[in-house]
This record gives C-alpha cells, structure tokens and sequence, in this order.
C-alpha cells in the first residue's frame, strides 16, 4: 500500500483483510486456530501472533507509530512484562521513571527480585538524573509520557539519546499520548508500548496492548511471548482494528476538549490547580509542545479547593461517569487518592502532589459545553456551606 497516506486513511484501511468470497467493505473475521500445514515456516496459530487478523492489526498499529513490526498482546500488562522480560535476565539492571503506571510499577516491585533483576528509580525524571543511575549493567531504560494523574512531561528525545549513548534499549509507555499526538520512535526511542484498552480501544470494552519496535527487537519479544502465552483472541482483534479506524476522529475531538475544559477549570475560583500539558501554565508546556505534535491529549487533573466537598461534587456530575479507567469515547473521572494510587501513604502520595481532592479527568468525544455544564452545575451542587 502507498506509503505516504495521512494517520486517518491508515487507521481506516491500512492492512485490510480482503473479503475475496463475498466482497464485503470490511476485513473478515478469521477465528480458526488451527490451519493446515503447509510449512514449517508458515505454521499459523493464534499464539504465534500471526492469524490473518493479527497479522493485518499488527501491520497497522506498526504503521501508526512508524516502527518495522508490531505484536498485539491481551492486555497492556501483558505487553510490558514480556517486553522487559524479552531484554532482561537475572544480573541486569533496568532505570525507570518512578512516576509510572501502578501495574507496571507493581509488575517491577513484586517480581523482579524473584528473577534477580535490578532495578532503580528516578524521581524526576531529568536527562541527567537518568543517567546517574545507570551502572555497568544496565540494559533498559523506562519511561512513560505524560505521566498519571498529573501529566508531567519526561524528555523523550533527550531520553532516546541517552540511551543510544550507553547502548542501552530505551522503551515509552505511549499510552496516555497515543499514536496520534506523540510518536517516539520518529524521536529516537526503540520500543513503544500501548495500553491498547484505552485510545487504540477508545470505548472502553477491548482489553489489549501492543508493542512496537523495529523487526529485530520484534523477533526478540515474539520468542518470548510464545511461551508466555498472552495473546489477544480473534475476535478481540477484530473489535481492535475496527476500534482504530475512528482513533484519529476520536483523539482529535479528546484533544479539542481537554483543552477547553482546561481553560475554563483554570478561570473558575472553586478549582486550584489545573493539570494539563497544552497550558501555557503547566511547568513542561513547552517540552510537551516540542514532543506532542498531534496535540496535548484528552487526559486532564484538577483540585478542588476547600470550598467544595469531592464526594458531593463526585456524585452530582449527570454525564461524567465516576470510572476506574480511561480513554473512552465517555468521559470519566476518579479521585487517585482512592483508587489508582489508594495503597500509598498519605505521606507518599502527599511526595508525589496527590492531594485528596485532586482529581483526575479522561475527556471523552462529547459535546465541550454540555460537559462544563455539567462540572458547573456540580460545583454547584458541592459547594461546602459551612
Ligand atoms: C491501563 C494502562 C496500562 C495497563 O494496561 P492493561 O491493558 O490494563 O493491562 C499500562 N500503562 C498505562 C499508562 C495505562 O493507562
């Protein structure tokens, strides 16, 4: 296929499955997981990543973020834990950034000392902090951009040389971002993960992840994931690739609201911080401007000020769902200090900026006005009295 089409005609059409027995407009279904052998070389089956419509997926979500080869997993989860494990074997040291993913932070806390894999951690994340941490064996270095709740902005180009540097493996946790506002690969970095169950998802019924990566790492992760066995079904797959064909639509009109909803949160007298990358007031405003060509994304944090109660204001939004996840064509909001990151301290969570009436927001594709209509009218509603 022609190689300089725009994202939306990829997303709609690139790696398309041709429907030769009927000539149906979309890609056909294949859920068979055993085929007939014709070659070793060729041998077809769904843990091998490599059924027609993993196939066409991967070729797409590659093409999104401009790598040579893509996998798609069952989960986020499972892209990440394959991926380190892909490049990491006992004695090796990984530096990530300690503002992470809780999954992804738990997955290194929990199960890295069983395998004898060293780890540490930035704080801030900085060029030169990164670089302070990396030791005779260090083999990756980790980061994830903007980063939960509070949409801090990592480096990705100064990160991406760093390694290159050091002949270290750099890999991004691209989640928040998405393909359409941010492609690290253009800027440097080897290995880009998704949470594919959220924008590549976008409506919050696909549990996914994909990795993206030039061919020789791809073949590295594809060794492993055989054995792990954390494949994504047929017909998820389908769901997924059908899901993508409106991701460009969707992000853009997240993009568009965010940060509107950010501008008029940062006027209103009842909320004292906005966080949001596409603020002129956020600290790494410009960072992110150089990074995230696409736009800021559609993910968003305020705190209330003392004059609103969180769990009055929490239960008088109509239209914003209350949600553990994100990324929806819905929009959604949590409080992080009870739930994402409910198991930390109050001390640790105070370190961090994670107040108690800090919340998060995940800017859905509805209307702008009818969504500050009705965080308006809930401030309203919450207003303490006392
Ligand atoms: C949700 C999420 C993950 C984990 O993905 P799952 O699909 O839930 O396994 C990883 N990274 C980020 C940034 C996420 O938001």
């Amino acid at each position: 296929m022609n190689k300089d089409l725009g994202f939306n005609t990829v997303c709609t059409h690139f790696g398309e499955l041709e429907d030769t027995q009927f000539k149906g407009a979309v890609s056909p279904i294949h859920i068979s997981t055993s085929y007939a052998f014709e070659d070793v070389a060729v041998k077809r089956y769904p843990r091998y990543f490599n059924t027609p419509n993993q196939e066409a997926l991967n070729k797409k979500i590659a093409r999104l973020e401009h790598g040579e080869a893509a996998l798609v997993f069952g989960s986020g989860m499972a892209a990440i834990s394959t991926t380190l494990l892909s490049f990491l074997k006992s004695g090796d040291h990984i530096v990530l950034q300690r503002n992470l993913y809780g999954g992804t932070l738990n997955l290194v806390l929990k199960e890295f000392d069983r395998y004898a894999i060293e780890y540490s951690f930035v704080d801030i994340p900085t060029p030169k902090a990164f670089e302070e941490k990396i030791q005779e064996n260090t083999k990756l270095i980790y980061i994830e951009t903007p980063s939960n709740p509070l949409l801090k902005i990592t480096d990705i180009t100064a990160i991406a040389a760093l390694a290159k540097q050091h002949q270290l493996i750099s890999v991004i946790d691209n989640t928040f971002a998405s393909p359409v506002n941010q492609n690290p690969i253009l800027m440097g970095i080897d290995i880009v993960i998704h949470s594919a169950t959220k924008y590549l998802g976008g409506h919050s019924d696909i549990l996914a992840g994909a990795v993206i990566a030039s061919q020789t790492h791809i073949d590295t992760i594809f060794q492993l994931g055989i054995n792990f066995g954390g494949n994504l079904s047929d017909l998820t797959v389908w769901m997924l690739d059908r899901s993508i064909k409106t991701l460009g639509l969707r992000v853009k009109k997240q993009n568009e609201n965010a940060k509107k909803i950010a501008k008029w949160l940062n006027k209103q007298d009842a909320i004292s911080k906005v966080y949001y990358p596409g603020l002129k007031s956020h600290p790494d405003h410009d960072l992110a401007k150089k990074q995230m060509k696409g736009g800021f994304g559609g993910m968003l944090s305020f705190e209330l000020d003392t004059t609103i109660n969180v769990t009055a204001f929490l239960s008088s939004l109509t239209l914003i769902k209350s949600s553990m996840s994100l990324a929806g064509v819905e929009s959604t909001i949590l409080s992080p200090s009870k739930t994402s990151h409910a198991l930390l301290s109050e001390e640790e969570r105070s370190l961090r900026g994670i107040s108690d009436n800090l919340l998060r927001l995940s800017v859905g594709i509805e209307e702008k006005k009818d969504l500050i209509k009705d965080i308006k009218q809930a401030l309203k509603a919450a207003k303490q009295t006392s």
